[in-house]
């Protein structure tokens, strides 16, 4: 070996991860081991893009002419498989970086579930996709040659077996730009060395890799724009296998829309909702992922102000020829040019799933049940796409079964006369909010009311404000102008209008500070009493999150208006031991307001309320 200028290979550690991952990876039974080569050539594919888009506005490049092509070669005799690009290359420290640590979200999410007791089963593998890893299933080493497009920085080679440890070394040899992987295969992996295997793989999974293919000298993809093809030339398998290479997506679609426009721009786009929420579980936000397109070229893969940030769950391709192929983000008139065609698809889509909505209900219920949150987040945010977002929101309510639910369209068909505005109440579950006593006025009156029962749901209703020129209103809240509710007949000991009155104030002085004020109220039935949060604002779970957030200072007492059933037997008693007994009478008022402190979710203090229960039940 030589000498000054070449240092010795230096040997690095695996991160704990990749060890694990590479593991696994080497004593899997994994039968298809032939996904590595789908890995390998959607690097490539990746690393070429990169580059392709670098050429828009980077001047000084490595071996500039150097076509965008993957070259894969196979020998039979050396049971080597070669597969190179011409893509942005690496430099050391991102060999050292990208290869020797964890980026890579696959097989992130494979650990994880690997975690989450899936050792079992190696399948896994193909469903995640471990990435770059992938190569040693079938080989005993690997060699990666890499020359980043940066003129100055210098060839390496990366290699590793796939045991703890990788060394990197200059490459000095290795003169063009991009990426050589040379597998010396192992021996139960020989086949990969064949050309006609080979070619096989590359049919099944990089058909739609936008750069020519050649396996030892022959083109073997035809490059292929599935958005700009005809709707009724393409099978469900196609568009299938096409989301999964575009979207590096493991899972079938959800659903899909394929369509062109002609005005006010020239369109074709291709859009697909995965599967799963991938937000669902709170540990990642999804990164906008459809790509943009003028006649085939890559613009951008993850344009950041093409869609608006609620559709970050979509995957697919926005072709448009109207765009410029050097489209900057900070000119105006091309971001006015994107925005315009990010509206078009946007309003393309809500077309579609309001179509989809009538056409195919269950489809779309199953489809908002896993996505609605985003619908609710643009509702409440995106005010160009309010309109169309407001009619896709679904609700159970008072008038639907538990399970299924209603469109506020259909709440106003119901509207009872007289009704001017549309009512919801919040609460961690339906049956939460049923046992409440915020509901028995609604019922009372024949009113429907909507259960907000998700965390979101209360800010989007702050938000939307109104539908079809109705108010949306909580039925808790001091706004909601309820009509006239059928009197309840006359009975025995009715209190008059002067001795509610009179108990009334007796109550506000007796309570003090607790309460802004106690009148009362048509909105109950069964009973005494309810609180009405004084401050419309500070709703129950905003205030759960203050308090969680500033831990030592407390927050000021919840003020409530508190409403009396006078009906009630518990209200009529209370007047008549006011004077009677007023001690008693005292922790009777004070108990009835925590008791509806607790139904409007406003409680806070138990300490109080124990000794002053005990001391009730004292005098029984
Ligand atoms: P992923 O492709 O999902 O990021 P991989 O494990 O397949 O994960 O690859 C890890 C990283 O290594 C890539 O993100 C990329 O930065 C780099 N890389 C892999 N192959 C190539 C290549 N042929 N050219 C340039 N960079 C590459
Ligand atoms: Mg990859």
């Amino acid at each position: 070996m030589s000498t000054d200028t070449a240092p010795a290979p230096q040997s690095f550690e695996f991160q704990a991860e990749i060890k694990q991952l590479l593991d696994i990876v080497i004593h899997s039974l994994y039968t298809e081991k032939e996904i590595f080569i789908r890995e390998l050539v959607s690097n490539a594919s990746d690393a070429s893009e990169k580059l392709r888009h670098l050429q828009l506005t980077e001047k000084n490049i490595h071996d500039a002419d150097r076509p965008l092509e993957i070259t894969v070669t196979t020998d039979e005799k050396a049971k080597t498989l070669v597969i190179e690009d011409a893509g942005i290359g690496m430099t050391r420290d991102e060999l050292a970086k990208n290869l020797g640590t964890i980026a890579h979200s696959g097989s992130k999410a494979f650990l994880k579930a690997l975690g989450e007791g899936g050792q079992k089963n190696s399948n896994l593998i193909g469903q995640f996709g471990v990435g770059f890893y992938a190569a040693f299933m079938a080989a005993k080493s690997v060699e990666v040659f890499s020359k980043s497009w940066q003129p100055d920085a210098p060839a390496y080679v990366w290699r590793s077996e796939g045991t703890g440890n990788y060394t990197l070394e200059p490459a000095p040899e290795y003169t063009t730009r991009g990426t050589k992987i040379v597998l010396q295969l192992k021996d139960d992996a020989e086949d990969f060395a064949k050309k006609h295997r080979v070619e096989d793989i590359l049919k099944k999974y990089s058909a739609f890799v936008s750069f020519p293919i050649k396996l030892d000298g022959d083109h073997v993809n035809t490059v292929t724009a599935l958005w700009l093809r005809s709707k009724n030339e393409i099978t469900d398998e196609e568009y299938t296998a096409f989301y999964k290479f575009q979207a590096h997506a493991y899972d079938e679609p959800r659903l899909r829309l394929h369509f062109t426009a002609d005005a006010p721009l020239q369109i074709a786009s291709l859009l697909f909702v995965p599967k799963e929420n991938p937000e669902k579980f709170g540990m990642q936000r999804a990164e906008p992922a459809v790509s943009l397109y003028c006649r085939k070229v890559l613009i951008d893969s993850r344009p950041k102000d093409l869609l608006p940030e609620w559709l970050r769950f979509m995957k697919g391709v926005v072709d448009s020829e109207d765009l410029p192929l050097n489209i900057s983000r900070e000119t105006m008139q091309d971001k006015a040019l994107l925005e315009k065609i990010g509206k078009t698809v946007t309003s393309r889509f809500l077309k579609f799933l309001a179509d989809e909505a009538k056409a195919r209900p269950e489809t779309y219920d199953a489809f908002y049940a896993e996505f609605g949150v985003f619908l609710k987040e643009g509702a409440a945010l995106d005010w160009t796409h309010k309109d169309g977002l407001v009619k896709l929101l679904r609700y159970e309510s008072t008038f639907t079964e538990a399970g299924k639910t209603t469109s506020l369209a259909d709440y106003v068909t119901r509207l009872k006369e007289g009704q001017s505005e549309i009512y919801y109440l919040s609460g961690p579950s339906r049956a939460a909010i049923e046992a409440g006593p915020y509901l028995e006025g609604m019922k009372a009156r024949g009113l429907e009311v909507l259960f907000c029962v998700e965390a979101v749901d209360e800010y989007v209703m702050n938000n939307v404000r109104e539908f079809d020129g109705k108010k949306l209103v909580a039925a808790d809240s001091p706004d909601a102008k309820l009509p006239d509710a059928p009197k309840p007949p006359a009975a025995d000991g009715d209190l008059s209008e002067d001795q509610v009155k009179t108990l009334a104030e007796w109550l506000k002085t007796t309570l003090g500070d607790r309460v802004t004020e106690v009148k009362a109220s048509d909105r109950l039935v069964d009973s005494p009493a309810l609180a009405i949060n004084a401050d419309r604002f500070m709703t129950p779970q905003m205030r759960r999150m203050m308090m969680a957030m500033k831990k030592d200072e407390p927050e000021a007492p919840v003020k409530v208006s508190l409403e009396l059933n006078p009906r009630h037997a518990v209200i009529k008693r209370l007047a008549a031991t006011r004077e009677a007994n007023p001690e008693r009478a005292t922790m009777v008022a004070e108990q009835i307001l925590d008791n509806a402190l607790i139904a409007a979710g406003l409680f806070e203090d138990p300490s109080k309320m124990v000794a002053r229960l005990y001391k009730l039940l004292e005098q029984l």
